[in-house]
Parts: structure tokens; sequence; C-alpha cells
């Protein structure tokens, strides 16, 4: 449900939502629309769930459309998505039409009379060509870039050159060749969304019953897709090196994102690693696809690992950080600009196994320290990544490109 501003007056404080009533009144004739590959699984969606009603309640026409792949588009655009964060792609030229294809299909039927459009990810990203362009397009990419495959990216780049702003997660994803204006906005979550609002310890306790969950030894913790920058194969590797030292049970809270094919196949092949102890009861996988009970898994926690090998921003850490849950994750991408280490969590390099290790038992055993960073990184995220703040910061985006 859609809580109205005032009900974040007490946790970002009342100036904060004056201003962006302010900022709201100067769009009140304008219209905005999203435009993404998907309306559930992953970060965009989890944003935009969050962003597009919070933008209509103060008064800014905003919509959200889907972009309609197949499972032959959305194969490509996994791969596409893979090679932009460093994997090796075979661009062939089938890869190339499927992708366009879809793209001008849509195009077709799907008509852009708004005041300014704003493209999430590469999926929707060639849109611009086939649509008739009569406004601002900002291409909103929420991976990272740092380091893209260097054909994809000389495919991709016309593209991207016919877009008025591209918005980045991270200073480090800009491009040098790309003399498109780049700027940063930093995601962020909804702490009254039923993903992250308080809940009572009886209500963990019920949900976490409920979902099959063992309650009877510490549980460390991995919150993601099945996905190979997510690294859960490296995630069991630090569980069996933390098992020899601390008696604990690993839970995998997983989903799939409609636009990601590969999820079933990486998850097939964690729970064959992870077999034995699967039977033995000590890895637990459960479906995340209920965001209460994503919440009690956050909360009930000792520790939450994102030992990812890339990741655009992360998502998963802003909200283990909002509930104060000691968070063990790679210093890699958007983490470290969430995690100050040993301030408000920790970070690992994410090929250091031991030291992944390590960190959680060292926090499994020390319950005073998780308390304190805990207490830091929940007024880290107030401070920052609060959905108030994104929302301040695409309406400051939209007076501007709209004057
Ligand atoms: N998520 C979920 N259930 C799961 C796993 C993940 O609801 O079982 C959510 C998670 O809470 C977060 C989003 O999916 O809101 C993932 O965003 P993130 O930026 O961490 O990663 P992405 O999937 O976009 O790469």
């Amino acid at each position: 449900m859609l809580r109205g501003m005032e009900d974040y007056i007490e946790i970002v404080g009342s100036d904060v939502i004056s201003s962006i009533y302010k900022k709201a009144s100067k769009l009140y004739d304008k219209n905005i629309t999203n435009i993404n590959s998907t309306f559930q699984g992953g970060g965009v969606a989890e944003i935009l769930s969050r962003l597009v009603p919070m933008m209509n309640y103060i008064g800014v026409n905003a919509g959200w459309r889907i972009l309609h792949g197949n499972p032959a588009f959305f194969e490509v655009t996994k791969k596409f998505h893979n090679a932009l964060q460093g994997g090796n792609l075979n661009l062939s030229s089938l890869k190339k039409r499927l992708y366009l294809d879809v793209n001008q299909e849509f195009a077709v039927y799907t008509h852009l009379n708004h005041s300014c459009i704003v493209l999430h990810d590469p999926q929707p990203l060639p849109l611009i060509k086939f649509c008739h362009k009569r406004q601002p397009w900002i291409w909103r990419c929420h991976i990272d870039l740092s380091n893209p495959n260097k054909g994809l990216w000389n495919f991709l780049k016309p593209y991207i050159l016919r877009y008025d702003m591209v918005i980045f997660s991270n200073e480090s994803y800009k491009k040098k060749d790309l003399p498109v204006e780049q700027r940063i906005i930093y995601p962020a979550i909804d702490p009254l969304s039923l993903k992250n609002r308080e809940l009572s310890k009886s209500d963990i306790a019920k949900y976490i019953k409920k979902a099959g969950v063992p309650t009877d030894k510490p549980i460390i913790t991995q919150v993601s897709r099945m996905d190979m920058w997510k690294d859960p194969e490296g995630v069991l590797d630090v569980y069996m090196l933390v098992r020899k030292k601390v008696d604990c049970r690993l839970l995998f809270c997983y989903n799939m994102a409609s636009d990601d094919p590969e999820g079933m196949e990486i998850y097939t092949r964690v729970h064959r690693k992870a077999k034995d102890l699967i039977d033995k009861g000590d890895v637990i996988f459960v479906i995340g696809n209920n965001d209460i009970l994503v919440n009690a898994v956050q909360r009930f926690s000792d520790v939450i690992i994102q030992k990812s090998t890339k990741e655009g921003f992360g998502l998963t850490v802003t909200e283990a950080l909002w509930k104060g849950t000691p968070v063990v994750a790679s210093n890699i991408g958007g983490i470290p600009t969430q995690i100050k280490d040993e301030h408000n969590g920790f970070l690992i390099d994410p090929h250091d196994i031991k030291g992944c290790a390590d960190r959680v038992i060292e926090i499994l055993k020390n319950k005073s320290l998780a308390k304190e960073i805990g207490k830091n990184a929940k007024e880290s995220v107030r401070k920052n990544f609060l959905t108030t703040r994104l929302l301040s910061n695409y309406l400051d985006l939209f007076i501007e490109v709209l004057k």
C-alpha cells in the first residue's frame, strides 16, 4: 500500500517533505513515463514500484511501461547484460536482429506523447530509434558499466548518442568516449514498503517459521536473484569455512526475474554443489517472492552476505543495512558507496573466501560488535539512501530538463 508523504516525516523530517511538494508543484502540467523490461524481480522493478506511485501521490503524472519481450529476446538481453558487466559475448547478427526487432515492434504500438521518457537498462535502449522522439529521453543505466565488452559497447553506443542524458549509479561507470551528458544518481529504498518497514518480533518469527527455517542455530544469508554475478557458489564456499568454526546455517533467499532466463541454471548448479548440506538441513533455499518474508529474513539473519563479483548498486545491501543487520559485502561496484569498512558494515575481497569467512566468524562470535555496526548501518541509510532523496533527485532533474 502506498503511504502518504506525511508518513515519512518522522523518518526524514518535515523540511524534506515540504521541499518535495515544492519541487512537485513545478511539474504539475508534465507527464513522465518509465520503461523497463520487468515489473517483478531485481532492483529496477523494486525501485519503480515505489517511486512511480510516490510521484503520482505528490501530483506529478508518472507512468511505468514494460517492454514486451519473448524468451529468445530475454536470452539475448541477459547475454548483453553479462557482457556489459565484463563477460564474453558472441555478438552475432541474429542476436542483434532479435534485440532490435522486439524493440521496433514494441515501438509500433507504444505511443509516447509524454513530456519526458526515462528508459531503464539495455533491454529497451534502441526504442529511441524506432519511436518518434519529441521530448527529452533519459537512459537510466543500473548496471556496472566500468568494463563493458567492446564489441557490444560499439553496437549500443549509436543508440545511446540519441539520448539527452545518461544516469549511472556510480562515478566509475561514466564513459569517456560517450559525448552525452552523464550524471550520477544513487538508488534508494522505501523505508515504509512491506519489504523495509518495521516488523514485530512475533511477525518475524511467524514468517521465518512459515518458510520452514529452523531457528536453533545462527543463520547467515544471501538475498539475491540466482545470477552468476551474485556468486552463490562462492557464498557456499565461505559457509563451508565458517561452519568449521561456528555451528550455523546458510540461507539462500532467492528469486527469479521474468527478464532473466539464467536463474534456473544457476540455481541447479548451486543446489547440486550443496546437496549434502541441504540433506543435513544446514543449507536452506527459500523463495523470496513475498516482501514481508524477505524483510523478516533480513531482520532475523545474524549476518547478511553479499558476495557479488559485480554489483551496479546492490539494493539488498541497502535493505539489510537499514534493518541494522551486520552486512559482509564485496568491495566492488556500488557496495563501497554504501559501506565504510568497520563503520557500518564490512567490505571483503570477493575472491578472498577465507577473508570473507573470517569476517563472518568474527561477527557471529562478537554480538556487541554486530550491534554497534548495525546502529551505524541504519543511520547511514537514513542519511543517504531512502526514496525521499531519490524522489527529490528525480524532481530536480525533470525540472531542469523540462524548463
Ligand atoms: N529480492 C527479492 N527476493 C529475493 C531476492 C531479491 O525480493 O528472493 C529483491 C531484493 O530485496 C532487492 C532486489 O530484489 O530489492 C534486488 O536488487 P539488487 O539491486 O540487490 O540486485 P539486482 O537483482 O537488481 O541485480
